[in-house]
């Protein structure tokens, strides 16, 4: 058990298996329920890192079943302090485009029903949110994909919708009109856990697609989104590689006292 431990952890699609050296799949038991899959436990730069995909190896939890929080327990359990979590996202903005990264700042929540805290009582928590992203990895995160000649946002609010399905043409121009800048269906309550677990959480979103509402836009398919992200991977790969390496040794922001006067 002992060496069943892990600094950082990374959930994303199955491509990054590759990038952990000496990597091992552990399965890990968790109070509740079973995590999309077994985590991969190697190392990357010489660090700990642990990976879960979020949709299961072969891709069987679409988002809305996806299990968040057993996924965030597991890198818990593994001792994970710092989450990187890359993707697939569609832009609501023109200048947002397709093969651009952001580094988001924000969040809003349109999912329903997702079982979305680990507070369910007797002790009543609540947790501020006000910045769901940590503001140490953030600009590590910018920095990273600049360098690898990613055209990068470093800020961005991304909008998550229950899904399946895609949002309406109406659903989108009111996202676009209220200025936000991403569209996903996976970040809530992804980002929300890990700070109820004081895990850093960064995320990068990679823009596959406009989405259906801005003018002129096509609407989206899951090939289209499956395509873009193929051809990217190897970009995305290479920045989680280069934040890993450049990420700080030593917290500096509040995440890991998130609980402190929640109670
Ligand atoms: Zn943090």
């Amino acid at each position: 058990m002992a060496d069943e431990r892990a600094e950082i952890g990374v959930f994303g699609g199955s491509g990054f298996y590759s990038l952990l050296e000496n990597a091992r799949e552990v399965w890990i038991e968790t109070p509740y329920g079973a995590p999309s899959d077994r985590v991969a436990l190697g190392e990357i730069a010489g660090r700990k890192v642990a990976f879960l995909p979020r949709h299961g190896k072969d891709h069987r939890f679409p988002p809305q079943t996806i299990n968040y929080r057993a996924n965030l327990w597991a890198m818990k359990e593994l001792g994970v302090t710092r989450i990187i979590a890359p993707t697939a996202c569609g832009s609501l903005k023109k200048e947002v485009e397709p093969g651009h990264m952001v580094v988001a700042d924000q969040v809003v929540d349109r999912t329903t029903g997702r079982h979305d805290t680990f507070y369910d009582g007797p002790i009543t928590t609540h947790v501020s949110f006000a910045d769901p992203y940590c503001p140490q990895l953030r600009p590590v995160a910018s920095t990273a994909l600049r360098s690898i000649g990613v055209t990068t946002h470093d800020t961005g609010t991304i909008v998550v919708i229950q899904g399946p399905r895609f949002s309406t043409r109406a659903e989108s121009k009111w996202f676009q009109d209220a200025g936000w800048e991403v569209i996903n269906m996976t970040q809530y309550p992804e980002c929300y856990l890990a700070r109820e677990l004081e895990i850093c959480y960064v995320n990068i979103s990679l823009i596959t697609d406009y989405d259906v509402g801005l003018a002129g836009a096509q609407p989206v398919t899951h090939e289209d989104v499956l395509k873009v992200f193929a051809s990217n991977n190897e970009r995305v790969k290479q920045a989680i590689y280069k934040i890993v390496e450049a990420m700080p040794t030593e917290r500096t922001c509040g995440c890991g006292s998130a609980l402190s006067g929640a109670r």
